[in-house]
């Protein structure tokens, strides 16, 4: 099982907080103007990828097992 980075498209309102907190792994679809995964982090509790996960104001970023 392994542990993944994900955005839910339905819960994100575009604030482009969480790619200006990690662009590494974050980035905005420039079509939809939500917010999408670009790169899965080596490592998911990373404290920037927890920063994101925190200060999403929605709580749209979460992370899965697959
Ligand atoms: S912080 Fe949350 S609401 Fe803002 S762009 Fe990222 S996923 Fe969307």
């Amino acid at each position: 099982m392994t542990q993944k980075v994900y955005v839910d498209p339905d819960k994100c309102i575009g604030c482009n907080t969480c790619p200006l907190l990690d662009p590494e792994t974050f980035e905005m679809d420039t079509t939809t103007y939500k917010a999408k995964v670009k790169k899965q982090p080596a490592d998911v509790n990373s404290e920037t990828v927890q920063n994101a996960i925190t200060s999403c104001p929605v709580g749209a970023i979460s992370i899965i097992n697959e």
